[in-house]
């Protein structure tokens, strides 16, 4: 199957569109995922733990992001004022919720990165009706 142009796969993923079509969606709720595209019937889970890699990139941008925010507050006299509990409190709530925001674009980043490096066809016949 013939690659898909990278910045193509890239505003798919960016619009948490399916790699191949960019018409379907990929999720149905917030953090629930479509198991398959709505639209050209492409899998979304290929394989078992498909999405560990995700995780990880979910993961280390979270940490990257924590680490530079944290670095950046210590410039701040008036932050470096609070208890040290009540800084860990912070950090911790603010690394969740910045979790949970990135996870949707990690999925669909990996996803199409994956599309882009191995390109797979739908399987029609395993499409379910949405
Ligand atoms: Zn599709």
């Amino acid at each position: 199957m013939l690659r898909p142009p990278l910045k193509q796969i890239v505003h798919r993923a960016a619009h948490w569109r399916c790699p191949n079509c960019g018409r379907g969606r990929l999720f149905r709720g917030v953090f629930r995922m479509l198991p398959s595209c709505p639209e050209c019937g492409l899998s979304y889970f290929p394989e078992q733990g498909y999405y560990v890699g995700a995780m990880i990139i979910n993961y280390v941008a979270t940490t990257a992001v924590v680490v530079a925010i944290f670095l950046f507050s210590l410039l701040f006299r008036d932050f470096t004022a609070l208890s040290t509990n009540s800084k860990i409190l912070l950090w911790m709530a603010f690394a969740i919720v910045l979790s949970l925001s990135l996870m949707r674009h990690a999925y669909s980043f990996w996803l199409g990165i994956d599309f882009w490096i191995k390109p797979r066809q739908p399987d029609v016949s395993t499409m379910e009706k949405f």
